[in-house]
This record gives C-alpha cells, structure tokens and sequence, in this order.
C-alpha cells in the first residue's frame, strides 16, 4: 500500500526571466516500510524532491498524496501539522540547536508536537536511550562527535511518530564507518519500527545495500527507478 504517491512533481526557480525546474515531472510512488534511496549528482533535484514531501517548500505544478491526502494543495499551517506529526527530517548539517543540550534538542520537538509537559522528559530520555545515547543525554552538540549528533537528529525526528523518515545525506559529514553505523540505525528503525524511509545519499554502493528501491535522479528527472534485493538481509 502506497503511503506516498508523486505524480508530475515540478518545481521551478526562476532566474531572471528563465525558469529552471530543479523538479521536472517526478511521478512515483513509495509503499508503506519500504527503504528508497534517491541518488543522482549535486544540483539533480534531490534535495528539491525531499522537501516538497516533507511540505518544506511548495510545488509549481503537480500532486503530492501522502496517506491518502493530496498535501500539495495544502496551505503553510496544514503543511506545518505534515511536518510535525506524519515526516522526521534529518539533514547532512544536523539543524541542531547547538547552545542546548541532546535532551532539550528532543524535548523541543516534543513541545512543537503538543506531548504533556510531564511527559516530556521521560520521552526524550527513551528516544535518545533508542538511538544509543543514554549516556551523552546532558552533552551539548559541541561536546557531541559528528555521528552522535546525527543520533541526536534522529532521536528528534522520531519525536512525534511519524510514519516516514526523510533523510537528505544524513552520512554526508560523517567519516566511513560512523557513517555506516548512522545507515544501519536507520535500517533498524525500518526493520524494528516500520518507519518507511526515503535517503538521498551520496553513498551509492551503502544505498545499494540497504534500500529496497532506487532512483536515479538528473537534472530534476528521475532517470531510473529499480527494485533491488536487500543484501544485508542476505549475510
Ligand atoms: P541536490 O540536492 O540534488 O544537490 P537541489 O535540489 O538542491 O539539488 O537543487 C536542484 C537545482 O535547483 C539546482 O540547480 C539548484 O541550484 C536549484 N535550486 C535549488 N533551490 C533553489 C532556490 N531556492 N532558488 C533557486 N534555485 C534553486
Ligand atoms: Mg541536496
């Protein structure tokens, strides 16, 4: 069953009098607990295409259904209640604030998503212990390593439940092995809790391992879109 359904996506910038459209006629569909990768060079979209699902940036022409909901004719409240209740977003540059520590980074989320003050706490503690921090709750960005930063990010985006984790090059600041670790984390949240994940990645040999689908993005169209067998699910 679809969760999300893309159907002749464009969105374009103008520059002058010339529009260019960083998203050209995507159509495609993401089924509920799959892991698609989308991949393709700097300047293919892929950021673009990530954003207009998580209801960051509105689209130019074209249908976004997200669990049933066309979300592309939504206004800027209901896209702001999209991105707060149904995507997780991670980023490659974190988007932490970086003068509190983990646990506040998580508890934010947690207000923005209405979880009772007395709860607050106690949740943000299991959602950072979940993402192997419990010991690194009190340290501040600064004081965190790169990859425990990521975990911190995660640890948010999973604040308020949602269905599908949106992740623009979420190993893209990370050394190789940290990187891998912050991939099997989000194949764990897949395989433990369902979560249907969509990673625009750099790493396509990582993507080719983990995801169960991959689009090749070029120059704002998708140029191939294939099924693959997860390999780690093999070894
Ligand atoms: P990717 O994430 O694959 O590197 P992007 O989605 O960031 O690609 O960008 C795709 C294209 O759209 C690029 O040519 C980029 O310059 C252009 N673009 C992206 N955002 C904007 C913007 N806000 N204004 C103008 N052009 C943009
Ligand atoms: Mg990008």
């Amino acid at each position: 069953m679809p969760i999300l359904e893309i159907t002749g996506l464009v969105k374009s910038y103008f520059k002058g009098d010339i529009a260019i459209s960083a998203v050209d006629d995507i159509s495609f569909s993401v089924d509920k607990g799959e892991i698609v990768s989308i991949v393709g060079r700097s300047g293919s979209g892929k950021s673009t295409l990530l954003n207009l699902i998580g209801g960051l940036d509105t689209a130019s022409a074209g249908q976004i259904v997200y669990d049933g909901k066309r979300i592309s004719d939504w206004n800027r409240n209901e896209l702001a209640t999209h991105r707060r209740f149904h995507v997780g977003m991670i980023f490659q540059s974190f988007n932490m604030i970086f003068t509190r520590n983990a646990l506040d980074n998580v508890v934010l989320a947690l207000v923005f998503g209405g979880c009772p003050k007395n709860q607050r706490k106690a949740r943000a503690k299991d959602l950072l212990t979940s993402v192997g921090l419990s010991e690194r709750m009190y340290h501040k960005p600064d004081e965190l390593s790169g990859g425990e930063i990521q975990r911190v990010a995660i640890a948010r985006s999973l604040a308020n439940e949602p269905e599908i984790i949106l992740a623009d090059e979420p190993t893209g600041n990370l050394d190789s092995i940290t990187a891998n670790e912050i991939m099997e984390l989000l194949v764990s949240l897949n395989k433990e809790q369902g979560k249907t994940i969509l990673l625009v990645t750099h790493d396509q040999e990582t993507a080719e391992k983990i995801s169960d689908r991959m689009i090749y993005l070029l120059d704002g169209k998708i140029i191939e879109d294939k099924k693959i067998n997860r390999k780690s699910e093999d070894q």
